[in-house]
């Protein structure tokens, strides 16, 4: 049936997928198993023999007080990861080198944020496009806040000649790497009933097709087939459905067969499931901000969830976030949810465009404002907020909670890092300063471009220049 797997294999590993997708979602599923395996899969008309579910028991029991969920791990594991290294590779080059460099920084930054499990998971794709305005779904911890859904880009001729236009101009910019991204964010695809068109256009121009994540998956079950089939076709092996209440999850097990969704892996976000931790961002900070005032104790107790595991951001795109329907695009990057990016990622631009030629020039922009490769001589030079800066005999280091970069060995670090912690000195005053005390100017600049390409220099616009933009 699919060239990476044969039917059997898909057989098997897709009841699989689906009593793990069961075990981890409903506690009570799991204790049916514990009590009589066998009832509790004929139960649910899972495929299942004694033998493997045995098999999937012992590895959560090895795996347990590490992880709290199970995955059966076979050929269609592989084929997941494969898909997924595919993305994060073709991520990682695009094509003009000042995004390159902007993106490389923006992910050393990133680095100092998160626990390294969570980093990796983050593929920074290039960009997103929203297809609609707003979402009709209205998730309660929906991590970008979307508003309800009150517009859509629909692929009228004008609408579908622009997207066309906006596809070459990505693919100018971003070469093959825009292959990695994708056509949602604080929308849901399926709220477009002309989603399969822009994306069969997007597979057209960029080569690949974009990867879905929807939690409309039994709004038009027959829609949902038909695009998961044209995923596959276009050479597309894993989707997303998003399931937000067990009962979702039952009538979405009822109406596909486990074959059906075998590519496509199910994000549990119902309350009972343990497996997956919802980022404090959007409209979960909001809510927990809510509850933190109504009790000062939940808030300890937050602070610490979000000091050990909590990354603090859904966000995945390190590039340009594009609303067709506004015709608007920003410039965006992960970070920690806080006052200012509550949303939990940074905006260092955002802009407007009427036509392509405007988008063009927006987007030419951006990439000469925000993406030199190196320090230019007026930029105001000072280290981000979040990092606390500390003095050494030798040099200076620079930390988060996750980790600590020591910049040292070098005579003039030292005085170097005092120069930058006062902030007021852009850096051909600092290059300047030190030629005074006979540091050659190259030597300088060396020193505050690795410290740029550290992702350790202050990059947010100020609210000035963000209001500016827009
Ligand atoms: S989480 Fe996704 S589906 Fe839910 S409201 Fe937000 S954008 Fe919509």
């Amino acid at each position: 049936m699919f060239e990476k797997i044969n039917d059997k294999e898909l057989t098997s590993q897709s009841q699989l997928k689906r009593f793990s997708e069961k075990w981890n979602a409903d506690p009570d599923f799991k204790k049916q198993v514990s009590k009589d395996p066998a009832q509790a899969v004929c139960r649910y008309n899972l495929k299942i023999n004694s033998e493997e579910i045995r098999r999937l028991l012992n590895e959560y029991a090895s795996q347990n007080g590490e992880q709290d969920s199970i995955s059966p791990i076979g050929t269609l594991e592989q084929i997941f990861s494969e898909e997924s290294d595919k993305d994060i590779s073709l991520a990682a080059l695009p094509k003009d080198f000042r995004f390159k460099a902007w993106r490389e920084r923006q992910i050393a930054r990133n680095e100092s944020l998160y626990k390294k499990c969570y980093q990796d998971q983050i593929i920074h794709a290039p960009f997103a496009v929203e297809l609609s305005k707003g979402c009709s779904v209205g998730c309660w911890f929906c991590g970008v806040s979307a508003p309800r859904l009150s517009d859509l880009f629909l692929y009228t001729p004008e609408n579908a000649k622009l997207w066309l236009e906006v596809l070459e101009l990505l693919k100018e910019i971003l070469g093959s790497s825009a292959g990695a991204g994708f056509c949602y964010w604080a929308t849901d695809p399926l709220d477009n009933p002309d989603y399969e068109k822009f994306c069969s256009d997007f597979h057209e121009i960029l080569g690949r097709f974009p990867q879905t994540t929807t939690a409309l998956a039994l709004k038009n079950p027959e829609r949902t087939r038909s695009l998961l089939k044209l995923s596959r076709e276009k050479g597309r092996y894993l989707d997303r459905f998003s399931v937000i209440s067990l009962k979702i999850l039952n009538q979405i097990h009822e109406e596909f067969t486990a074959e059906e969704l075998a590519f496509v892996i199910l994000a549990l976000q119902n309350p009972e499931s343990e497996q997956i931790i919802k980022a404090n961002t959007g409209r979960l900070r909001e809510r927990n901000q809510k509850q933190i005032q109504k009790k000062a104790e939940l808030s300890e107790k937050l602070s610490q969830e979000e000091d050990s595991s909590n990354p603090g951001t859904i966000a995945c795109v390190t590039g340009f976030l594009f609303n067709m329907v506004d015709r608007t695009v920003k410039l965006i990057s992960p970070c920690r949810a806080n006052d200012r990016w509550p949303l939990g990622y940074i905006i260092f631009d955002q802009g407007t465009f009427a036509d392509i030629h405007d988008l063009r020039a927006t987007l030419e922009r951006m990439l000469n404002e925000h993406m030199s490769p190196t320090v230019r001589s007026n930029d105001l030079i000072r280290f981000r907020s979040d990092l606390q800066y500390e003095k050494l005999a030798d040099g200076f280091q620079l930390s988060t909670r996750i980790i600590t970069r020591k910049f040292r060995h070098q005579n003039y670090l030292r005085e170097l890092g005092e120069a930058i912690r006062q902030g007021d000195k852009t850096s051909a005053e600092i290059v300047g300063l030190f030629n005074l005390f006979g540091v050659p100017s190259e030597k300088t600049f060396q020193a505050l471009n690795l410290l740029l390409a550290s992702g350790c220099l202050d990059e947010e616009p100020t609210q000035k220049t963000l209001a500016y933009a827009r």
